[in-house]
């Protein structure tokens, strides 16, 4: 095809529209193109794909793509054939004569790519497919599910290698994935046998998202406010369990949200229509637990909402990242309550996700999980800027502030906490006294003087602490006590219910040797609760700019249910706010913008324009 001797950079215009490669994709191209096995560990919408669709065009013959998930080829493949790249997908969702087909048209050369589930590689028909076609390239996607050590091992994925030796002739390797660590990245390497591959870790920072944590009293109030603050935007908020996924989807209904929901409750048929609605933006907020998410390829996620805290900053990095997969400014919030972190530990106790390890490893990989969580809840508690807690936690330098946070946007007040410190430390004190002992809630409450049944029940209130800081909330009092545990003047305990104990540096603070002080948040203003794609930008929309991006995106919905695509597969929200900045009226004009390209501009061009047209009369 005419792309054979078209260089990378033509590729990337004519094809997907974009005007520049991002880090690392041309590295990855040219090494691929010159023959040289890859490994590429990139964060989630940092750009895989092109790593190895822009090679495709450029070898002769055929790129097999392997793919762990039905929807994220189908999905690939739709957008392939609307940039004019001839794409197919053979996997189990397919009839017996749609998949001979489909071989018999990859036959004739009729695709440059074809994305095939990893248990269909061994299959006879299409190990004969392979025998008889140039196969250039073998690319991995998802390539952590070679791994025991991922998240979402496969099986199936260990047949890859068996596949790529009995080709007549190897092909070049390529593997990517979004999993960081250290071990997943050396075992997807040796499993794969890639052969002295060029490895690429891209810095895991993803700017366009800003975080934020909260810890609310109220967290459906918080939540509420944070849905407004996203007016007419597509989001997830995620819960830790099922039955709260139920009540916060049917609450939020009630007042009037276009919700949805998804977790492994459900039944098949429920859930691909939640999910299909969600994608197709029908409705707007999908509220779900972590079963949902894996293969969600929808690039204009505005934003997540993290109802409750996840188990570790794995889990809630690869979650918060389905925001803003575009390129958009997006928001990733946490709504932190003490509560979380007992759901978290029982969850990480009763783990039966180990089943077949003997006990002995079992309790170390429980161990490392409840390290796990305490980092995650250091996230949750910390401070400090959000960005370089995670970017550190994965082994990234960060700088000291990135200024775009919740901690790093926030203003604070310097606290003296020392006294409110030493009553904590006397209260657990005193309770060691008496040979009992109580978790930071329970300290919490008897400081403040709670009235709850088990405090009388246990003679509490005849403590000397009881009640001494009553005019202090009981949340004040825990982020109090998080805080000593941060700097280490107070310690728990390492059991399923973990007591706090004291330590040599609690007494340094008890016998006033040791000052300690805390940032505190100022309370953030009204305006902090504006839309967010004008306050994240920096600079207003201009004039009408919000009307006009509102009417393309009704332009593309009606152009999507047509042609039965997600509407982002058409343009992405990235695309469609550069055409309501640019408002281009010449065909030269509108494939400037990022995202178009020839095929796309012959395909929309002229609907848009003529909306353009017709909105600028209309505004003069
Ligand atoms: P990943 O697989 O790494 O999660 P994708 O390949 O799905 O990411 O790409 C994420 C988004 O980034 C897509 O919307 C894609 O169009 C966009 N993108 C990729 N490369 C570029 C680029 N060089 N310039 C602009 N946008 C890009
Ligand atoms: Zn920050």
């Amino acid at each position: 095809m005419a792309a054979k001797k078209m260089d990378n950079y033509e590729i990337l215009r004519r094809f997907f529209g974009h005007s520049a490669f991002r880090e690392g994709q041309e590295q990855i191209i040219d090494a691929l193109v010159s023959g040289r096995d890859v490994c590429g560990v990139m964060p989630t919408g940092a750009g895989k794909s092109i790593c190895y669709q822009v090679p495709a065009l450029r070898l002769p013959g055929v790129t097999v793509v392997v793919s762990p998930l039905i929807s994220l080829m189908k999905d690939q493949v739709e957008a392939l054939t609307q940039c004019g790249i001839p794409a197919a997908f053979l996997n189990s969702s397919m009839s017996a004569s749609e998949f001979s087909e489909t071989l018999a048209d990859a036959r004739y050369g009729a695709y440059k790519l074809l994305y095939v589930a990893p248990e269909r590689l061994l299959t006879d028909g299409f190990l004969a497919f392979s025998a008889s076609m140039p196969i250039s390239m073998v690319a991995v996607d998802e390539a952590h599910c070679v791994s025991q050590w991922g998240q979402d091992f496969r099986p199936s994925y260990l047949k890859i290698v068996d596949y790529i030796d009995r080709l007549p002739r190897r092909p070049v390797v390529a593997a990517f994935t979004a999993t960081a660590t250290r071990a997943v990245r050396d075992d997807v390497v040796r499993l794969l046998q890639l052969r002295d591959p060029f490895v690429l870790v891209t810095g895991f920072d993803r700017g366009n998202l800003r975080f934020e944590t909260q810890a609310p009293r109220d967290k459906y109030a918080a939540c509420v406010r944070l849905l407004r603050a996203h007016p007419e935007q597509s989001g997830i908020v995620y819960c830790a369990t099922r039955k709260t996924t139920d009540e916060l989807a049917s609450r939020l209904m009630d007042d009037g949200f276009s919700v949805t929901r998804y977790h492994a409750g459900l039944s098949d048929a429920e859930r691909r229509r939640n999910q299909e609605d969600f994608i197709n933006d029908r409705r707007l907020i999908v509220v779900a637990t972590n079963a949902f998410g894996m293969g969600i390829d929808k690039s204009n996620v505005r934003f997540v909402i993290h109802y409750n805290m996840p188990k570790n900053l794995e889990s809630y990095y690869q979650e918060a990242g389905r925001a803003g997969r575009d390129g958009e400014p997006s928001v990733c919030t946490l709504l932190y309550g003490a509560q979380d972190v007992a759901t978290c530990q029982w969850l990480i106790e009763h783990s039966s996700d180990n089943a077949e390890l003997d006990e002995r490893t079992r309790a170390v990989i429980r161990q490392r999980d409840l390290v796990r969580l305490r980092q995650m809840k250091e996230y949750a508690t910390t401070t400090d800027c959000l960005r370089g807690c995670i970017l550190r936690y994965f082994g990234d330098d960060a700088p000291e502030s990135c200024g775009n946070c919740s901690n790093c946007l926030s203003e604070f007040t310097v606290a003296d906490i020392t006294v409110d410190a030493q009553k904590i430390l006397s209260c657990v004190y005193r309770l060691r006294e008496r040979g009992q002992s109580a978790g930071a809630e329970l300290t919490a409450q008897i400081l403040h003087g709670s009235q709850a049944k088990r405090i009388a029940e246990n003679h509490y209130d005849t403590l000397s602490t009881y009640g001494i800081m009553r005019d202090v909330p009981v949340a004040t009092i825990r982020a109090i006590i998080d805080e000593l545990l941060r700097r280490h003047c107070l310690e728990t305990s390492q059991d399923e219910k973990p007591v706090l104990l004291l330590n040599a540096a609690s007494k340094d603070v008890l016998f006033g040797r040791k000052k300690l002080s805390r940032r505190v948040p100022v309370p953030p203003k009204a305006e902090k609760t504006k839309p967010v794609t004008t306050v994240l930008t920096g600079k207003p929309a201009g004039d009408g700019e919000d009307a006009l991006f509102r009417q393309l995106r009704l332009l593309r919905a009606v152009i999507a249910r047509r042609e039965e695509v997600p509407p982002y597969i058409v343009f992405s929200d990235a695309t469609l706010r550069a055409m309501a900045a640019a408002r281009p009226t010449t065909p030269e004009a509108f494939q400037e913008l990022p995202g178009v390209g020839q095929k796309k501009l012959e395909r929309y061009g002229e609907r848009f324009m003529l909306l353009i047209r017709m909105n600028g009369e209309g505004r003069v």
